[in-house]
């Protein structure tokens, strides 16, 4: 389970872990902005919620998680990225499954907020680049798909700052419900990209005896 503050880094490393190690990427917030570009039920939903970048009520989370999990996509494992964000979404996941560790990443807020205000977007694939470091080969066009790249109207950085507050008021008590468990590990992601993937890559070596591939 990867959690940490909008923008630190979750879904980059998700996806690259995800294909190292061939087993899916769950997450939460690109599910709900598929389902809302989609338009369907769920999509409707959740808009309002994601668009101000405020919590999607337990009930409509939960309900979609434990449909994905309980899926056979999942049966190998699977890392779970922005889930869970709140005590009882993190019991409710204990009832359907078992978490052999969560990796909580940290960094400051004026690093989240530097490294979001260039982030762009896949729609289509879910590919994530950045216009200072990562940029896609075509300006504004997705390398993978070819699909338009957009940026997440919650990363603007007066919403991101109100993200990370409401990140560090709500997931406390997750922090401290893992940490009791003895299953959180704490990773500096205010590092280079591929300093914070080698880390996870040696946590996941120990825990598992598992290497990529
Ligand atoms: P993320 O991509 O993880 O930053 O999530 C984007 C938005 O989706 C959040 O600001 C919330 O509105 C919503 N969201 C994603 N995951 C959850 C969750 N586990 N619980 C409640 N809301 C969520």
């Amino acid at each position: 389970m990867f959690i940490g503050p909008p923008g630190v880094g979750k879904g980059t490393y998700a996806k690259i872990i995800s294909q190292k190690y061939n087993i899916p990427h769950i997450s939460t917030g690109d599910i709900f902005r598929e389902e809302i570009a989609k338009g369907t039920e769920l999509g409707l939903r959740v808009k309002p919620y994601v668009e101000r970048g405020i919590l999607v009520p337990d009930e409509i989370v939960v309900e979609v998680v434990k449909r994905i999990l309980q899926s056979p996509l999942c049966n190998r494992g699977f890392i779970l990225d922005g889930y869970p964000r709140t005590v009882r979404q993190a019991e409710e996941l204990d009832r359907i499954v078992n978490v052999d560790v969560v990796f909580l990443f940290e960094a400051p807020l004026e690093v989240v907020v530097e490294r979001v205000s260039g982030r762009l977007l896949c729609p289509k694939c879910g590919a994530i680049y950045n216009v200072s470091w990562k940029p896609p080969r075509r300006p504004g066009i997705c390398d993978i798909c070819g699909t338009q790249l957009i940026r997440r109207r919650d990363d603007e950085p007066k919403l991101v700052r109100e993200r990370y507050q409401l990140y560090r008021q709500t997931l406390t008590p997750v922090i401290d419900y893992y940490r009791r468990k003895g299953i959180l590990v704490e990773v500096n992601a205010a590092r280079e990209a591929h300093l914070v993937i080698s880390d996870i890559e040696h946590i996941l070596a120990k825990i598992f005896k598992l290497n990529p591939g």
